[in-house]
């Protein structure tokens, strides 16, 4: 992430932290509502490690269509920081350019630079998609 300087970093990674725990609490909160008493634990709470698994269990409820948006967005985040740690964050993953900071200011943990978006979502506008009639 060569062209990103450590405040740049810093600032991405601050609008990470605050959108991963909004996240985390609007999935609690559900989690919370819809898991009787005894299996109630907090997803914040979790290393982790485990989140996978805490996600996994409230993917079962039937809930799931209100937070699937919000676990999307943790599994991103948690992507993004993996990037972030191995130096890889900024760099489209499709063509290897450098993703503008204009760009990870309005969605920080964007994979692909603006050009290989544009053309992904075309595509995927054009092939049909598995599951509809
Ligand atoms: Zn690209």
């Amino acid at each position: 992430m060569p062209h990103l300087t450590p405040e740049q970093i810093q600032t991405l990674d601050q609008l990470m932290d605050a959108r991963w725990a909004r996240e985390i609490a609007e999935i609690d909160a559900v989690a919370a509502r819809s898991r009787d008493e005894r299996r109630q634990e907090a997803i914040a709470g979790r290393a982790a490690d485990r989140l996978d698994e805490a996600l996994a269990e409230v993917a079962q409820s039937t809930d799931y269509a209100i937070v699937r948006q919000n676990i999307e967005d943790v599994r991103d985040i948690a992507a993004a920081r993996k990037r972030l740690a191995a130096g890889t964050y900024g760099v489209c993953t499709d063509c290897g350019a450098e993703i503008g900071y204009e760009r990870l200011l309005a969605y920080p943990t964007a994979k692909r630079c603006i050009r290989c978006q544009r053309e992904r979502e075309r595509q995927e506008a054009i092939l049909p998609r598995r599951g509809t009639p």
